[in-house]
């Protein structure tokens, strides 16, 4: 019979991509014994192939730019059967999550003063 190292922890995350690992973090800031489950190589999930950008409405380009229009975009490219409230927080706390990774050491591009750089992907107004 095959023998198996067992674990016991409070939280169990499947998935150790973006999501996955900022939840981790949440739980383990909660107190929490954390273990993490992933079926790619730790690192290697498809977080780190997105280089070109991430949604956030920092308003660091365009003025206009604010959480309703990141809103409106979310649920317009959704074809309006997303959850509006997922859709609502996370274009509210896009931001400073953003801003949260920037602390942690993210990479991103920079506008001549310093800035997080903005552009438009597709869908964005
Ligand atoms: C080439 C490429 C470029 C991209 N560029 C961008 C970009 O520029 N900007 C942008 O915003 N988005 C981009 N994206 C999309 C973005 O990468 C994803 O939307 C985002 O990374 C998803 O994060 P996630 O944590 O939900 O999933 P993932 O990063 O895909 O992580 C999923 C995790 O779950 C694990 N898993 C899956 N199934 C199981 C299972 N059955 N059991 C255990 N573990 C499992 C995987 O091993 C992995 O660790 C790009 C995607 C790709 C592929």
């Amino acid at each position: 019979m095959a023998e198996y190292e067992r674990y016991e922890h409070d939280v169990l995350v499947i998935g150790a991509g973006g999501a996955g690992l900022r939840a981790a973090i949440a739980a383990a800031a909660e107190g929490t014994s954390v273990g993490l489950v992933c079926k790619s190589l730790l690192g290697k999930a498809h977080t780190v192939m997105a280089e070109g950008g991430v949604a956030a409405s920092l308003g660091n380009v365009d003025e206009r730019d604010n959480w309703q229009v990141h809103f409106s975009d979310t649920m317009r490219g959704g074809q309006y059967v997303n959850n509006w409230r997922m859709a609502e927080l996370h274009a509210k706390e896009a931001p400073e999550r953003v801003r949260e990774l920037e602390a942690w050491g993210a990479l991103f591009d920079r506008t001549g003063d310093g800035r997080i750089l903005q552009r438009n992907f597709g869908g964005h107004k």
